[in-house]
């Protein structure tokens, strides 16, 4: 067998998404709430769990928590639909594209795995660079919208890994000159307070991811779509019969119950956040950014590859972006609890002093 004749060639030339594997004490890489459930709401979750049938099927296309969410974003039920993650979402746009020629356009840098799932599901993907203060290149996206018509844009606002929103004014016009899906990802909109869900009323090309990995419960991979009844409709004929199983169902439906807490969490980790960055920016050599995320991308007059390594070996991950071009030597930091964001400021001081 010649595994090279048989597997797509835009698979087989890349590389897929690294998720970094090397084992931490403290973890700051992957965008997780730091914060995880009092021994109490542990118990409380237990007991829900241990109450789950699991020799059955879980509920088909999730319809209780559906509801519960569509309630929650206040849309309607037949605007939602739930994902394993938003990442089964962004595959299931791409998949559902009618022409085998579609062509995605993503603003980069932005989130790796639009630009991979597109590959993977034979879209030709278009990369327009951010302006200097990474806002969107609007005459840059605007002639490729005229060039190219894609069918999908994805727009991660806050972006992934800048942290910064993206006008709105130019979100909204990108929205207008696109003949295709325009999905606005607000994966972090918790930590930035903003969101586009009132513009579903006004454009039916628009679709908006949620996720509830930021804010608490990663693991149990919830992500939400929102968007037009006709386009959810069709969406829904691709996602898998049971998507999300049933402790998942009962986790998202835990969140609805105890939105406050998680709220709280929410807050607490805002208020780190600024903490953290007016630390960083304090440290000579490293250039914060200001961030409306759970996380602060920065650059620093060091080679990031001996920063990265150097925080492993004492026991700290982070993400390195460091790349030729405009991330050159830049890096992410996860927001972490107080005594996490202490340890990774004492010894990234220590490491670059070295
Ligand atoms: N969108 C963005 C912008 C992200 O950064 C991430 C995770 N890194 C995701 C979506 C994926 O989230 P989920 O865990 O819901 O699949």
């Amino acid at each position: 067998m010649d595994i090279k004749t048989l597997i797509r060639k835009e698979v087989f030339e890349q590389q897929g998404y690294r998720t970094d594997i090397t084992s931490c004490t403290i973890k700051m890489d992957a965008m997780e709430n730091p914060f995880t459930l009092s021994p109490f709401l542990k118990d409380k979750l237990s007991e829900e769990f241990i109450k789950v049938p699991l020799n059955r099927y879980p509920e088909p296309g999730a319809l209780t928590i559906r509801k519960r969410f569509a309630e929650h974003y206040g849309v309607g039920e037949d605007t939602i639909m739930i994902g394993n993650g938003s990442d089964e979402l962004i595959q299931i746009l791409c998949t559902a594209l009618a022409d085998s020629a579609s062509v995605v356009l993503v603003p980069v840098p932005t989130f790796a795995m639009y630009r991979i799932i597109a590959l993977n599901t034979g879209r030709t993907v278009i990369e327009v660079p951010l302006d200097a203060a990474f806002d969107l290149d609007l005459d840059a996206m605007c002639h490729c919208l005229t060039t190219k018509t894609p069918a999908l844009v994805f727009i991660s606002s806050p972006n992934n890994p800048t942290g910064n929103c993206f006008s709105e004014k130019k979100i909204e016009t990108i929205i207008e000159k696109s003949m295709g899906i325009v999905v606005i990802d607000e994966a972090y909109s918790s930590f930035s307070g903003k969101t586009l869900l009132p513009l579903l009323k006004k454009y039916e090309n628009l679709a908006i991811l949620k996720t509830l990995s930021k804010v608490g419960l990663a693991a149990m991979r919830i992500g939400f779509l929102i968007g037009a009844p006709p386009l959810v409709r069709e969406l829904d004929k691709v996602r898998l019969p049971y998507n999300i199983n049933a402790l998942s169902q009962v986790a998202a439906g835990f969140y609805i119950d105890h939105i406050d807490m998680f709220v709280n969490q929410t807050k607490e980790v805002i208020e780190r956040r600024e903490e953290l960055l007016k630390a960083l920016s304090k440290i000579k050599g490293i250039h914060p950014y200001s961030s409306e995320a759970n996380f602060i991308f920065f650059s620093c007059d060091f080679d990031t590859d001996h920063v990265y390594r150097s925080l492993i070996h004492e026991g700290i991950l982070i993400k390195n972006l460091n790349s030729p071009g405009i991330l050159k030597n830049c890096m992410r930091v996860t927001v972490g609890n107080r005594e996490e964001n202490e340890q990774f400021l004492k010894a990234l001081k220590k490491v670059i002093q070295k």
